[in-house]
């Protein structure tokens, strides 16, 4: 079972990037949606007392009858956790983080480019990721609420390109959602991430 988690800061904390609105509407609605859905799929099951990290890492051992649910609503409540905690206005890029993004990708330019055509690319709903594939980082995008953690991934960035995720303010304008994404990387949990 899970619970909604609290957001470490307010629903306008990431104005004008990211407006109050969607903010509150993104978590209270649909973050809690997808929680009440995982822990409806999951009640009378051997799931119900593991972790959803657990669940989402050995879908093998979810039982057919609530995989799919699993799959959406798990890593709904997943990725959102996630993606809360990687938003923050005003950090700077460490330089630990930076020299591992060229060691990756030549430069933070081309990491960038990478990642904003794997968002602008993900065809309907889904995520860009920033992720730890061993010693290398790697960008890659999922459909719907799938997640890097069910693939031995270990995800240190995440950008949720679901129109829930921005319509309110920017329509389909996603580029401009996705350019303004960078002004509210929390950069200092990406290296916690890293590092961890
Ligand atoms: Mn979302």
């Amino acid at each position: 079972m899970e619970e909604l988690v609290k957001l470490d800061y307010e629903y306008n904390a990431l104005e004008p990037y990211i407006d109050e609105a969607t903010m509150r509407i993104h978590h209270s609605k649909h973050h809690q949606a997808y929680v009440d859905k995982y822990n409806a799929a999951v009640k009378g099951t051997a799931l119900e007392g593991l972790g959803v990290e657990e669940v989402l890492k050995s879908l093998n051992n979810v039982p057919d009858n609530v995989k799919h649910a699993v799959i959406n609503n798990g890593g709904g409540v997943w990725n959102h956790n996630l993606f809360w905690k990687l938003l923050k206005k005003d950090t700077a890029m460490p330089e630990e983080l930076k020299k591992a993004i060229e060691d990756s990708f030549g430069s933070f330019e081309k990491f960038k480019e990478e990642f904003t055509n794997a968002s602008l690319t993900q065809f309907g709903s889904g995520w860009a990721w920033l992720v730890k594939d061993g010693n290398q980082l790697k960008v890659v995008k999922t459909s719907n609420q799938d997640t890097p953690i069910s693939q031995g991934l270990k995800p240190i960035l995440a950008l949720d390109v679901w129109e829930h995720a921005y319509y309110l303010k920017y329509q389909n304008r996603r580029p401009e959602y996705v350019e303004n994404f960078f002004n509210v990387v929390n950069w200092d949990e990406v290296l916690r991430l890293f590092k961890e």
